[in-house]
């Protein structure tokens, strides 16, 4: 306990609904534990610029588990990526005695977070993004509040397609996972859903627009992931000419970022930063708060980042064969089953619909 004299908070990356949640739980977790805690703006940028402000009391986080956002402000910082970059942060955390970081944010975020690590200053990553492409963990903060979003919005188109007998194309978030997409497809019976990661059949979505009209149908949803780039739109245009059935396109974009964090996302953040007090506080470094099987638990950052490449294809041979077989067997299974959910979720997507 001695060693933890102070804790610096910070998020980074794109912003996700629960960030706040997340940064109060932690500070008042280190207020409650005698740490002095500060909250750094703008991110890494704000950790090189020593740009911090002093959490006094519970006051000063107070009003923030329902607030979106982050009020920390988030920034993307290049000068951090390198050496020099890197250096300037670890004198500022000695300047202020800050001999912990919590960092909330995306992968990214995590390649930073080890860095600092391995420099000395403990660090611990809580995943903080809106499209829950953590492969390392089932949940990401602000996926929940996203998703009730893009339902809430598609529910409204749905009112207004079945007054006008019309279909609507929605473009989601998610430029890297179509997880935004399925649950949301799911959710708001969407006759079709389409993503990056796996094939979607055009022909048939045409067919089932056809029939379903001549069943009597009025109103059609389409969700398409922002993954498959240049799609959505030029998609609308097509199901209008071959199927007579009026289709309008919708970006729902930077809207889904906001809105105020639902259950999930305010008991999943506040649980995540607890947790990761407690880590720093039991001597844990170079970890993330993940969420596997319900618990609540850390993994390495360097085995999350691992299995984050070889799930997205990108590892090299050397890479592979440097793996320990432990290590393989466990980014494998993590990576097959984050691949079998998403299969699942989109047959159920397709299958099940309006
Ligand atoms: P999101 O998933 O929302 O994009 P992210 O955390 O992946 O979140 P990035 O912009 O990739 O977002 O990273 C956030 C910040 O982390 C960067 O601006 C940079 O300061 C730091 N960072 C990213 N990559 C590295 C790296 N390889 N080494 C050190 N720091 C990095």
């Amino acid at each position: 306990m001695e060693k933890f004299r102070r804790i610096g908070i910070l998020t980074s990356g794109g912003d996700a609904p629960g960030m706040n949640a997340c940064y109060r739980a932690a500070a008042r977790c280190c207020l409650a534990r005698g740490i002095v805690v500060y909250g750094i703006k703008e991110g890494y940028k704000g950790l090189i610029e020593d740009n911090m402000k002093l959490v006094t009391s519970t006051i000063d986080v107070n009003n923030l588990i329902n607030r979106s956002g982050t009020v920390l402000y988030t920034a993307r910082c290049d000068e951090f990526k390198t050496e020099d970059g890197m250096q300037k942060a670890i004198a500022v955390c000695k300047k202020n005695q800050i001999d912990g970081i919590i960092a909330i944010g995306g992968d990214g975020t995590f390649r930073g977070a080890t860095d600092l690590s391995e420099r000395g200053i403990p660090t611990i990553g809580i995943p903080g993004t809106i499209d829950n492409d953590i492969p390392a963990s089932d949940y990401t903060i602000g996926f929940d509040t996203a998703v009730n979003t893009v339902i809430s919005m598609v529910d409204r188109l749905r009112d207004t397609c079945e007054s006008h007998a019309r279909c609507d194309v929605v473009e989601v978030m998610g430029h890297w996972s179509g997880n935004i997409a399925v649950y949301a497809g799911i959710a708001t019976g969407a006759i079709a859903t389409a993503i990056k990661e796996l094939p979607f059949d055009e022909a048939k979505a045409m067919e089932d627009i056809k029939r379903a009209r001549l069943a009597g149908k009025r109103s059609f949803i389409v969700i398409v992931s922002e993954g498959l780039k240049g799609f959505a739109e030029p998609l609308a245009q097509r199901i209008q000419e071959q199927t007579g059935v009026e289709t309008k396109f919708c970006r729902l974009a930077h809207v889904q970022r906001g809105g105020t964090p639902t259950l999930r996302d305010r008991v999943m953040a506040t649980r995540m930063g607890v947790e990761a007090v407690d880590q720093l506080l039991k001597g844990q470094s170079n970890v993330v708060v993940c969420e596997l099987d319900g618990k609540i638990t850390t993994v390495g950052i360097e085995r999350a980042l691992k299995v984050d490449r070889y799930f997205k294809g990108k590892c090299t041979p050397e890479e592979l064969a440097a793996f320990k077989p432990e290590e393989m067997k466990w980014i494998q299974e993590r990576s097959d089953y984050v691949k079998s959910t998403m299969q699942m979720l989109y047959t159920i997507a397709n299958e099940v619909k309006a």
